[in-house]
């Protein structure tokens, strides 16, 4: 957090929670040392509305927001754009489920996140990304050719937009088994429930393959991320806005990658349940 100045004193600073060992490792470590950093915390939790996952990590990440002292606001996709993301996922599969469901939750989730803590007055917004997950993210852009995306995966975002709250990875360079280990010898728990939507994700696929090639090769996680680092800086993305007509966040085209797939959704919805 030194090295590369994520906060700086005075810092409102929007921790997103989802009540996984991670994240909750994050909002502990920024708990214990907010003062030391001199920010204030609020801890930010997306409620995507999966049932039979969900409700038990929210209600995780209740109660060590409450022990540690940190205000959590919650936001939900039901309240924000009308669906659940099982009503979301229902309506995608009677169309074949040509689009998978971390697809649209990653977009809405990612979206949601930026807006809540904009109201929350946050002026950064503190994501529990780890090494591994960063490593993941490469091989996932890399495989779709997404190479512009490489460079805004960084450990720290620039402001690119007044609507936009830079995002800080404080756990970018920590492999998940040390996050993990810490999380255990902390005595943070989490419930063993897994999104019963990994099924259909392309990054559980990439995530064992890494694990897998990691027995291997230890450092090979590391030299992803290297090799990400060093691209970063190749491929920018253009960086221009404009405003999405329907909710007025910074866009490339436009209607914002949120309203688009919302709109999407609640189309189909409608379409389905007539
Ligand atoms: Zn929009």
């Amino acid at each position: 957090m030194e090295r590369f100045k994520l906060f700086k004193p005075g810092d409102r600073v929007a921790v997103a929670v989802s009540g996984g060992k991670d994240s909750l490792t994050l909002l502990y470590l920024l708990s214990k040392y907010r003062d030391q950093l001199g920010v204030e915390l609020v801890a930010v939790l997306v409620d995507e509305g999966i049932s039979g996952y969900r409700e038990y990590k929210r209600f995780t990440a209740e109660k060590y927001a409450r022990a540690w002292g940190v205000e959590l606001r919650i936001a939900s996709f039901k309240e924000r754009f009308g669906f659940t993301l099982d009503e979301a996922v229902f309506a995608l599969m009677m169309e074949g489920l040509s689009v998978k469901p971390c697809s649209v939750c990653g977009v809405l989730r990612r979206y949601l996140l930026n807006r809540t803590a904009l109201e929350v007055g946050a002026d950064k917004l503190a994501t529990a990304h780890n090494l591994d997950d960063e490593a993941q993210a490469f091989l996932m852009n890399a495989i779709q050719a997404n190479l512009t995306a490489f460079s805004r995966e960084g450990i720290a975002d620039t402001k690119a937009h007044e609507l936009l709250v830079p995002r800080v990875k404080p756990l970018y360079f920590a492999p998940e088994k040390e996050v993990m280990a810490y999380a255990l010898l902390n005595s943070i728990e989490s419930p063993y429930v897994e999104c019963p939507y990994i099924v259909y994700s392309m990054r559980n696929v990439v995530r064992r393959w890494l694990n897998y090639v990691e027995l291997e090769d230890p450092l090979v996680k590391y030299r992803v991320l290297a090799s990400k680092e060093l691209l970063a800086g190749v491929y920018k993305e253009a960086g221009e806005f404009k405003l999405c007509k329907l909710c007025g966040m910074p866009s490339s085209g436009d209607l914002c990658k949120a309203c688009e797939v919302s709109e999407e959704v609640r189309r189909i919805y409608k379409l389905k349940r007539s």
